[in-house]
């Protein structure tokens, strides 16, 4: 596309402060170019360990970071808190809710993804997913209530104890295998301490999943050892298994009919809006379709990265939606930026994996590093010191690793908080 305004003395913008945007915004910084990163949210999130989060294990505060201390020590990037709903690619220009806009010399969009419920966007209100800081607060307090009805139950309606303490996990993948596990030890053994009318006999957890195993992209031996492990902690798996209809209190699964006191999605993901807002061609999940070196096949000065496009390697194959991929994305586009600015082409991206990991519970993990398998306790240990390397802050990772290790000792949950949604960062 021709570029209609003169841009030469406007910065780079970032659109997203993920794994994706930081990383761009952290290679232009330290290159000195001109950026200004725009987030709606005023903290850069470790979505990873979200799940801890709505299952009481860590704090909020402890898996998240301001954005503007992440990046104070480039002074050549600026933060702006707000908004984007669209991109003007005649103006160069991205528009913000607050009504204002910034033109771009260059843009990467790394605004990420969301949930999808399978064209069933009702069921969200039922069921949600973990995304954001108060989707876990949200499912928390959804979570920890669920227990306290179920202790203060009159005796009348003892019977249907077993009901209001059903929780149900819709999604296989490491986010719903984390959870399932977490969930099963917060109602299972913690809470039994504390609550004398919950034995673990009247807890289920089960975990739903289309498919014929858990953990799909992880081997087959790993995936089995993940099953295991969930079995031992009182989790219920039913595979092959279709979720069809979703209510207050009630999931059907195929033809059958369960209560379930609190239902969360970890089933499916969505990219942002960005090809909309940049008329751009998208896949199935609406990520953009991206060239070689993550530009637009036909705007070479933008750039799509992170869970928002719809990447391949030189062999073709899919960059996977993770974490690791989102951050080389953004390195990768800053790299271009700069080599574009010198008059050099701009490289081909190439996905480096850096393996797959699952958590289940507190002491253990499934690992596959490709030269390496690991399961069980060693699986823990590694999957704890990659997940505290890449946690932003040092107080992050020191207040979090004392909390695993507590809990590792104890099985104590520090943050069985239940507070008003939305309203905190506890
Ligand atoms: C619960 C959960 C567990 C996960 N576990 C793992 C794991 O164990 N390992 C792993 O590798 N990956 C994991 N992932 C995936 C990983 O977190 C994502 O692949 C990664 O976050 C993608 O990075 P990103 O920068 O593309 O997007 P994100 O990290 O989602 O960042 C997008 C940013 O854009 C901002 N934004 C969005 N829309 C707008 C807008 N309109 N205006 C302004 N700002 C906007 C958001 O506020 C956000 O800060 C997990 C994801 C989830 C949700």
């Amino acid at each position: 596309m021709a570029n209609a305004v003169r841009t030469e003395n406007a910065p780079v913008v970032i659109i997203g402060a993920g794994f994706a945007g930081l990383a761009a915004a952290r290679a232009l910084g330290a290159a000195g170019i001109s950026t200004v990163v725009i987030d709606r949210q005023n903290h850069h999130l470790f979505q990873p360990l979200l799940y801890q989060v709505a299952t009481a294990g860590l704090s909020a505060a402890d898996i998240a970071a301001p954005i503007r201390t992440i990046l104070r020590d480039l002074p050549d990037v600026g933060v702006l808190m707000d908004e984007v709903v669209g991109i003007d690619r005649v103006a160069r220009s991205v528009q913000l809710a607050s009504g204002g806009h910034i033109t771009f010399a260059q843009l990467v969009v790394a605004s990420g993804a969301r949930h999808a419920y399978f064209r069933n966007p009702e069921w969200a209100a039922h069921a949600p997913g973990i995304k954001t800081i108060d989707d876990a607060i949200r499912v928390r307090r959804d979570l920890l209530l669920a227990l306290e009805r179920a202790e203060t139950m009159r005796a009348e309606q003892r019977e249907t104890r077993a009901d209001h303490l059903t929780f149900v996990v819709v999604g296989g993948g490491p986010t719903g295998v984390e959870l399932a596990g977490a969930i099963a030890e917060l109602t299972r053994h913690a809470a039994e301490r504390d609550f004398p009318h919950i034995t673990r006999n009247c807890v289920r957890v089960i975990l739903v999943d289309s498919g014929d195993r858990l953990l799909k992209a992880l081997p087959e031996a790993l995936s089995a050892a993940a099953s295991r492990a969930l079995m031992g902690l009182g989790v219920e798996i039913r595979l092959n298994a279709r979720v069809t209809a979703l209510a207050a209190g009630q999931i059907m699964i195929g033809d059958a009919r369960l209560p379930a006191a609190v239902t969360i999605w970890a089933a499916g993901v969505a990219a942002s809006p960005a090809a909309r807002w940049l008329g751009a061609a998208a896949d199935g999940s609406g990520r953009v379709l991206v060239g070689p070196d993550l530009a637009l096949p036909d705007d070479a000065e933008i750039f799509v990265v992170g869970d928002t496009a719809a990447a391949c390697n030189a062999d073709g194959a899919a960059v996977p939606g993770v974490a690791t991929a989102a951050k080389q994305m953004g390195e990768h586009a800053a790299r271009a930026i700069i080599a574009r600015r010198q008059q050099q082409p701009a490289p081909r991206f190439r996905y480096r994996h850096q393996g797959s990991m699952a958590t289940i519970g507190r002491s253990h993990a499934v690992a596959d590093l490709g030269w390496l398998q690991l399961s069980g306790l060693p699986g823990w240990l590694l999957w704890c010191t990659v997940h505290l390397w890449f946690l932003a802050g040092f107080r992050n990772r020191l207040v979090v690793g004392a909390n695993w290790l507590w809990r590792y000792l104890t099985f104590e949950s520090s943050a069985r908080l239940i507070t008003q949604q939305g309203n905190d960062m506890s």
